[in-house]
């Protein structure tokens, strides 16, 4: 077990200058165009799997790390150079996040790498849970999983929708049901290989923000699969449903355990977004002059930015602490993973405002970023569990009361 430390150590601090670097030569000088443009950036994760930032490897070594925290300083760096091509390079990670929480080693080893692919070819991969008619109350999902015990092949019927990479991912991994009377006890997660008959790309979304990231419905039409795409195997899939029968408690849900361990990470592309946003309306209120002075010789500016940077180190200590706490083996008993992407994505939703009020009317176009970041925030109170939702997580661990 690792020591929680403040002090990065040497690899750390390098790995976090590496993903600086390209975050600031290549990723915030093609934040403005994405954006426009409303489209998957390849050439920008191309140029990140070349440099190895955007594969296989590097999520494996961030994921080993010993303190844990190496994935929440690469995240927080790419969402600093810009959240939207951020999330287009990190959404794979939640594809494996899926296959990692849920599947036999086996499976990680063979399907982890065909999230990314290569330089030469890059893959994508999504995590595909979300509903029409279901979103936080992820137990009554409707997709279903049937066994064909002849074929020995599982069938997928379904729509999904909200989808990072949805339809234009090589991978999807599906949370479906088995059965339907267990509630999210009867789910099960699955890999759709590349060109799977069945599975398509239903409408891609126009959004808020974070438009240089794809987000889809996923249409599933009879999808069959070999059995051993089932994440964890059929005998392990029995068990659990067997219990779940009995009455007693599993493991854990399919979905909810694959967020438990990406929350931290969600917390900390936030966290980039906001010293984004903290820094470039720092530098501003330095240079503006009204009234004779600088913005910032001002109280009420000056203690705008004091609150804004009080809020972000306080972000960077819940997704740090969450993060050390997930990867060495801390049960979350007060909600920590929930607290930390909370925090950290109501702060990005503050800061950014306050950067453009900051800002004054420069601040409300596109001429600057400010407006853009504070669109690219907003998402991190909704997706991967609401605010609301973080909250109801954290008020139950306290409490042990099961509040609705
Ligand atoms: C850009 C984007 C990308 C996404 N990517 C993915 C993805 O890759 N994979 C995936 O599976 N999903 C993805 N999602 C879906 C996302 O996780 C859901 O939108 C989110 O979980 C909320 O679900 P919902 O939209 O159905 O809202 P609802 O569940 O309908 O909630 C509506 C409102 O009611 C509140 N609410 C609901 N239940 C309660 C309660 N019990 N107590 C208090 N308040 C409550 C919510 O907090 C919210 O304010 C994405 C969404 C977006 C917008």
């Amino acid at each position: 077990m690792a020591d929680f430390s403040m002090d990065l150590n040497e690899d750390q601090q390098q790995i976090q200058k590496w993903v600086h670097d390209f975050a600031e030569t290549v990723v915030r000088p093609a934040g403005h165009e994405w954006d426009e443009r409303e489209e998957t950036p390849w050439p920008i994760i191309e140029e990140a799997a070349k440099v190895g930032l955007y594969s296989f490897d590097f999520v494996s070594q961030a994921f080993f790390d010993e303190s844990g925290l190496l994935m929440a300083i690469a995240a927080e760096e790419l969402a600093w150079g810009d959240a939207g091509i951020g999330l287009a390079i990190l959404g794979s990670t939640l594809g494996l996040a899926g296959i990692a929480s849920n599947g036999t080693p086996e499976q990680l080893l063979e399907w982890g790498p065909q999230c990314f692919g290569t330089p030469e070819k890059v893959q994508l991969a999504a995590f595909a849970v979300s509903e029409p008619d279901a979103g936080s109350d992820v137990s009554s999902l409707r997709t279903r999983a049937v066994y064909d015990e002849a074929k020995d092949e599982w069938v997928l019927n379904g729509t999904k929708t909200w989808i990072t990479n949805g339809g234009i991912a090589d991978i999807h991994v599906v949370v479906a049901s088995v059965d339907p009377d267990l509630g999210s006890r009867g789910q099960a997660s699955f890999i759709i290989p590349p060109g799977t008959p069945g599975l398509s790309q239903g409408q891609k979304f126009k959004k808020m923000g974070i438009r240089a990231s794809h987000t889809a419905e996923v249409v599933l039409d009879d999808v069959r699969i070999p059995g051993s795409l089932l994440l964890g195997g059929k005998e392990h899939l029995d068990e659990k449903l067997a219990r779940a029968r009995e009455g007693k408690r599993s493991a854990g849900q399919a979905a909810m355990k694959t967020f438990e361990a990406s929350r931290p990470a969600v917390g900390a592309q936030a966290l980039g977004i906001a010293r984004a946003a903290y820094e470039y309306a720092l530098d501003y209120a330095k240079e503006r002059k009204a009234f004779g002075r600088a913005i910032i010789e001002n109280q009420a500016i000056a203690f705008k930015l004091a609150d804004m940077k009080t809020r972000i180190d306080a972000s960077r200590l819940l997704v740090w602490r969450a993060s050390w706490m997930a990867r060495n083996g801390k049960e979350f008993n007060s909600g920590e993973g929930s607290m930390s992407k909370l925090y950290a994505g109501e702060t990005a939703v503050h800061v950014t405002e306050e950067a453009i009020q900051i800002m004054g009317g420069y601040g409300y176009i596109r001429e600057h970023p400010v407006e853009r970041w504070h669109r690219d925030s907003k998402i991190f109170t909704i997706f991967e569990g609401t605010s609301e939702i973080q909250r109801l997580v954290i008020a139950r661990a306290i409490s042990g009361v099961h509040i609705k």
